[in-house]
């Protein structure tokens, strides 16, 4: 299924990608076309597409017809969710706003405890980042890092942050292999590439602050081993967490739904959240054939969350990221680029991470990669650029599917559960949801429901506001490329590629 704008048609200009887009330190897109290029792409070029790398645009990149469409590898055999259907009642115990991870996980637990429940998506059931995520699973540890955060906070409750990321892995396991869903789970490991010799130092004293606080596992990956793990030439060395692993997102989302409907929960698609009001002890909810009453309100919309839903959208920026599904490359291809099948990242301020497929058919890639907004021909050519640091084989054709999605970054970059004017916000996983959204859930509806063991090490964070938040999204892109610029600098300086 293509759930994007439909692809833009692609020039008559044949042009090997290879002769004219070369990666300057870091994923710069400098393109040199002719004089006789150019003036044959100006007319239908017309625009030119910063890539989220800062320095320069797609140049003359659209010279080229694309082989790639607009389309969501993971929809791919995989149909959308197909609600019940059944007539909306006037009023409902709980409204949950949003059918993401976040929301579907909330309504099975909430109807599970005899409450009813009522689901309203706006667009298909998992439209937002639940269906085109990475699929990776892990602990998911706060961005800041034991250092950081016991700066921030003190080390006690540094430790219960990191620890929260260990409790959300086994609260996900446990429930993977519970409720038997169909979702591809593996517990694969991860690679993590060090981009210098300086990245790796850093990252094995993080792994060890962290064994020594949370017990976290960690392997560390000499240079003489990389291949053992990689079959990318970009590396220092490494390190593998074995308590990483990847899934099949959408048919997650398809097995949360499921669950969530078989414990009675009314999942309505299709139907937007106009606006949320208070009344009396209890709310309003506006959609646009009626007003419906609710005891409770959840908003689950994480990225996608916009002035309808204020106050959530108030609390997070959402930030594109941009997944490429290479075509089928073939199991030995893959073998060779991952010999481990193993999740894949990299130091960084601004990285890509990448996996194979469930089928180790083809390689998917994903970050800041390419600007969401371009042709589907341009993003191609800047996908290509970028990778072609860790794979220079792989040229833009070879990038068969892309698609983005809206992440949602907090100010404290942590995730958030809390009671706002009496709505309940969950979300705010700074990139890092599928686990993070189950574990939030499930303390949510302990919450919301009274039981035993809703505390989080969050609770006392609040849901910060985003200060200037009209800006925030220009404030974030600008900071993207700040960050690509430092990650040059730094590489520049120190010698190395990166
Ligand atoms: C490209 C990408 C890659 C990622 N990779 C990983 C990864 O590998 N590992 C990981 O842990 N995390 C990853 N994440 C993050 C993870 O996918 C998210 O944190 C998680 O899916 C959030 O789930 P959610 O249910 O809170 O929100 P979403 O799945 O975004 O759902 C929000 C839903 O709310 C709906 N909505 C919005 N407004 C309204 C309204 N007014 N009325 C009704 N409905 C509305 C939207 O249509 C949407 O379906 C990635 C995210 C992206 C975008």
């Amino acid at each position: 299924m293509a759930d994007d704008p439909a692809e833009p048609p692609g020039l008559d200009v044949e042009l090997a990608a290879s002769d004219d887009v070369r990666a300057v330190a870091g994923y710069r897109v400098a393109l040199q076309p002719t004089r006789s290029q150019v003036r044959r792409s100006a007319p239908a070029a017309g625009k030119s597409y910063d890539s989220n790398y800062g320095g320069d645009d797609n140049g003359g990149s659209d010279l080229q017809r694309s082989t790639a469409s607009l389309s969501n590898f993971w929809n791919q055999g995989v149909a959308d969710f197909a609600p019940v259907k059944r007539p909306l009642r006037s009023g409902y115990d709980v409204v949950v706003v949003g059918a993401g991870f976040s929301g579907l996980a909330v309504a099975s637990g909430l109807a599970r405890s005899g409450l009813s429940v009522l689901v309203l998506e706006e667009k298909t059931v998992g439209y937002g980042a639940s269906s085109r995520n990475g699929g990776m699973v892990g602990p998911s540890f706060h961005e800041l890092g034991m250092v950081g955060l016991t700066r921030k906070y003190g080390e006690e409750k540094a430790r219960s942050i990191m620890r929260a990321g260990i409790e959300a892995l086994d609260y996900c396991q446990d429930l993977f292999s519970s409720e038997g869903f169909d979702c591809a789970f593996r517990m694969t490991g991860r690679f993590r590439g060090a981009r210098s010799e300086a990245h790796l130092r850093s990252m094995i004293a993080e792994c060890k602050r962290l064994n020594a606080s949370v017990g976290l596992p960690y392997e560390v990956v000499e240079p003489s081993d990389l291949h053992h793990h990689t079959g990318s030439r970009a590396y220092k060395g490494g390190v593998v967490y074995p308590r990483d692993g990847g899934l099949h997102p959408k048919r997650l989302v398809n097995s949360l739904a499921s669950r969530a409907e078989a414990a009675g929960a009314h999942i309505q698609a299709n139907t937007p959240v106009m606006g949320i009001m208070r009344d009396g002890k209890g709310f309003q909810v506006a959609i646009p054939s009626a007003v419906l009453a609710a005891r409770h309100v959840v908003v689950a919309t994480n990225g996608y969350s916009d002035r309808r839903v204020s106050v959530m959208n108030d609390r997070v920026v959402p930030i594109d990221v941009t997944v490429s599904a290479t075509r089928p490359l073939g199991e030995e291809r893959v073998r060779a680029m991952s010999p481990r099948f193993h999740m894949h990242g990299e130091s960084g301020r601004i990285f890509i991470w990448s996996r194979p497929t469930p089928d180790h058919t083809r390689f998917i890639f994903g970050g800041r990669i390419s600007n969401p907004s371009a042709p589907v021909h341009i993003q191609q050519q800047q996908i290509a650029t970028a990778v072609r640091r860790l794979y220079p084989d792989l040229t833009a054709a070879d990038f068969e599917q892309i698609w983005n999605g809206k992440i949602a970054y907090t100010t404290d970059h942590a995730p958030h559960l809390a009671q706002i004017d009496g709505i309940w916000l969950i979300g705010g996983y700074c990139g890092s949801g599928v686990t993070r959204s189950l574990y939030f859930a499930d303390k949510l509806v302990r919450k919301m429901t009274g039981q035993p063991g809703s505390e989080t090490a969050f609770d006392d964070l609040g849901f910060p506001h985003v200060p200037f938040r009209i800006f925030a999204p220009f404030g974030a892109r600008m900071l993207t490329r700040y960050y690509a610029w430092l990650d040059r600098r730094e590489f520049r300086k120190a010698g190395e590629l990166g």
